[in-house]
């Protein structure tokens, strides 16, 4: 996800606030990550909640970690989440992500939120949280409790008394189509959004990059399968590898994935661009050029006619 975004969750691209940071406490375990504003970023202290600026969001967002323990079936080439730091909380505690969410957006809704670091001088449009995102330091629809935890934030946001929030499942897609995933997706509004991995256009690339036990074509039939339901954004990563950008056939059958998705039905939103920009625990990945993001935009753009954004 989430990035400063290196993983199909957002990382933090600025500031970040855990929930448990609102009383100055120290989390026990927290990581801490230089990010652009050199601001202490915490995913996977006590905090199942954390609050950043997000350039895809257009605003402040907060992540819902709903993977502490790091379980994913991706190995990404890029991804950034140190698994040996991960909490070895197996299960989201529900009540607490409650109570951990109502607080943080008790901040976000206050003239605290501009005293907090990383947080101060921002305009009023920054300042207006365009979203809670279920996320995680893994994918966020294999947790056990996936459903309770929709229904838990759709339940805060239906009780809690701020202004509506959208809610986000940013997903690497492959667990779209079990029974207990569609069970949690039912609670979704039409104003709330799937973000879905795709970041190959070939079942080898697909090995090579995300590293999975699954197949390409079953993460593009689940994507069509939502996507035939409700719009989808697509999330796509490209990478230098080995010092290498990607091979330009493999951004052509990436395209072609695209346009069988449209042809089949899939109500596409938006693509979203990105590369990895934060340092991943794989050197051979490395950071893709913004002229070179922006070339395979452009290639989208005209391919498929969708919007495209590059992060
Ligand atoms: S390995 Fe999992 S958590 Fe990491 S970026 Fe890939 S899908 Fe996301």
């Amino acid at each position: 996800m989430p990035a400063a975004t290196i993983n199909h969750h957002p990382l933090p691209e600025s500031g970040s606030v855990p929930a448990a940071a609102r009383g100055g406490a120290a989390l026990a375990g927290a990581a801490t990550v230089a990010g652009p504003l050199s601001v202490p970023l915490d995913f996977v202290g006590n905090g199942l909640v954390s609050l950043y600026m997000s350039s895809r969001a257009g605003g402040l967002a907060i992540d819902v970690n709903l993977n502490p323990d790091g379980r994913c079936n991706f190995n990404c080439a890029y991804c950034a989440v140190d698994r040996s730091q991960l909490s070895r909380e197996p299960v989201v505690d529900v009540d607490r992500l409650a109570r951990e969410l109502r607080e943080l957006l008790a901040l976000v809704h206050s003239d605290r939120i501009q005293q907090q670091a990383g947080f101060q001088n921002l305009p009023p449009e920054l300042r207006r949280l365009r979203m809670v995102a279920l996320s995680g330091d893994g994918e966020p629809t294999l947790s056990p409790v996936f459903c309770e935890a929709v229904e838990t934030v759709v339940h805060v946001r239906a009780l809690g008394g701020w202004p509506f929030f959208k809610l986000v499942l940013v997903t690497n897609a492959s667990a779209l189509d079990q029974p207990r995933v569609q069970q949690g997706l039912q609670h979704f509004t039409r104003q709330d959004e799937i973000w879905a991995k795709l970041d190959a256009g070939t079942q080898a690339f697909f090995e090579r990059f995300n590293r999975a036990s699954d197949t390409l074509e079953h993460v593009l039939r689940n994507i069509l399968l939502v996507a035939k339901e409700r719009p989808v954004v697509i999330q796509s990563l490209f990478a230098r590898m080995r010092g290498q950008n990607p091979p330009a056939s493999e951004v052509l059958e990436y395209i072609a994935r695209l346009q069988e998705l449209q042809a089949a039905g899939a109500q596409i939103s938006s693509v979203q661009i990105y590369s990895a920009n934060q340092p991943t625990p794989n050197a051979e990945c490395t950071h893709l050029s913004l002229p070179a993001l922006s070339g395979i935009a452009r290639q989208v753009r005209t391919a498929t006619g969708l919007r495209v954004t590059v992060h």
